[in-house]
């Protein structure tokens, strides 16, 4: 019997989930200011919205979680977060209310990788999708707000790298010349990329097998093949980032693992330490099939995602300070049975006020009670005692002065309340 949890995934403890909520908050602020509503799509789909015809990818092909429900649908559960997004949007055409509709999602994928730090089965992804338009100012917002995002985190050396695939005809081009330049080494590559050459050649150039081999290295770039008007589109681009002085790094080599990118990809990096060649944040862009392929209307958009575990873990191997677990305002120390009961009146009444209490359920003595408390840094001590209650108080004791006082119960909400305050 196997109770343990699955292979590849993981729990977030309580000690841990106010990070996982200061960066989703950090997330849903940023997104804000830049106009972009949320959208909340199931994480399981027809698998059909997924394994569609088109060249897959491995994420697509080996790695998704597929199966029968109970009425013998074929469902997956999503690997990405893209394509629910673009089904929900045909579905619900929302084409025909808004030219252009920009969200953003927060939830979980899974893939059926090789698990490894860093890497789950189950694992986050926040992304923004701008759907409906093709214009380079929108490629550059899109670039702007990831860059702008990892800034705001905190960490440090972020850097944009940014290349263009063209328009279809500019990357079919493209695709048959790397065909054709890597047909006489097709012996020399690993199996999967022997199949690349015939179905998907730049994806070769992702290739972490023969990242190496002299061919991958020494390919020719998609930067050869841009039509003159890819190559104006991807100028435009570059010149509104130019307008709002964000540095990048053009890469010619850049592809991107997917195989629906047209025109502008795109990767935010940032100096983390001990992450080496793995400080590739994010990354994502423009798509002018998918849409019409999910069965919509011949529209494009451009997205990128994000994947969250690596965010948290950049942010504590560079020790950006961005969340603060939330410190109890007080802790009620009680001992007698009769006196929980005014404890129990007393938490209600600070709750209700906003204050963040708690109180002991153990029937600690006091020591205990007071471990309980510093632990979860009590700004102030409320020690229910029998002596001090006959006369209708309570001691008031405040753990950084370590000041008490003896105040009415009656006035112990409003004491705490300005006390706070200041
Ligand atoms: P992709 O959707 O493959 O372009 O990945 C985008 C980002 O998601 C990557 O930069 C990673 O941070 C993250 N990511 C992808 N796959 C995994 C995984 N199996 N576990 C954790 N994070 C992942």
């Amino acid at each position: 019997m196997s109770i343990n949890k699955v292979k590849g995934t993981y729990d977030v403890l309580p000690s841990e989930s106010y990070l996982w909520q200061a960066l989703e908050q950090k997330i849903r602020d940023i997104l804000g200011v830049y106009n972009i509503k949320e959208m909340r799509t199931p994480i399981m789909e027809y698998s059909d919205v997924f394994h569609r015809n088109s060249e897959l990818s491995d994420m697509v092909t080996k790695e998704t979680y597929d199966f029968d429900d109970r009425g013998d649908r074929r469902l997956t559960l999503r690997p990405e977060g893209t394509a629910g997004i673009i089904r929900s949007y045909v579905e619900n055409k929302l084409y025909a209310s808004q030219e252009l509709e920009k969200v953003y999602y927060i939830g979980p994928n899974f893939r059926y990788e090789r698990p490894q730090k860093g890497r789950y089965r189950q694992f986050y992804q926040f992304g923004v999708e701008a759907i409906g338009t093709i214009n380079p100012a929108l490629d550059a917002e899109m670039i702007i707000l990831a860059y702008d995002f990892i800034k705001r985190l905190g960490l440090k050396g972020v850097r944009v790298r940014i290349n263009s695939l063209g328009d279809e005809t500019s990357r079919a081009n493209y695709q048959e010349a790397l065909k054709n330049y890597f047909m006489p080494h097709k012996d020399e590559l690993c199996d999967d990329c022997q199949i690349r050459i015939d179905k998907n050649p730049l994806r070769i150039l992702d290739c972490k097998i023969d990242q190496n081999h002299h061919a991958v290295k020494n390919a020719p770039t998609p930067q050869d093949y841009l039509s003159v008007e890819s190559r104006a589109y991807f100028k435009e681009v570059l010149e509104h980032l130019n307008a709002a002085k964000i540095s990048y790094e053009i890469a010619p080599k850049l592809v991107r693992g997917l195989d629906y990118y047209s025109h502008t990809v795109f990767e935010i990096e940032a100096d983390i330490e001990g992450f080496g060649a793995q400080n590739v944040l994010g990354g994502g862009g423009r798509y002018q099939k998918l849409v019409s392929e999910l069965g919509g209307p011949d529209l494009g958009g451009i997205g990128f995602a994000f994947g969250m575990e690596r965010l948290l873990l950049a942010l504590e191997a560079e020790n950006v300070d961005f969340a603060k677990e939330k410190d109890l305002d007080a802790y009620v120390i009680v001992f007698t049975d009769e006196l929980k009961k005014v404890a129990t009146s007393m938490l209600y009444e600070l709750r209700l006020a906003n204050l963040v209490a708690d109180t002991n359920y153990t029937g600690k003595a006091f020591k205990g009670q007071l471990k309980q408390a510093l632990r979860n840094h009590a700004k102030y001590l409320i020690i229910l005692g029998e002596d001090e209650y006959q006369k209708g108080m309570v001691a008031v004791k405040n753990t950084e002065t370590e000041q008490q006082e003896e105040v009415l119960i009656s006035k112990v909400k409003k004491y705490l309340v300005e006390k706070l305050e200041k």
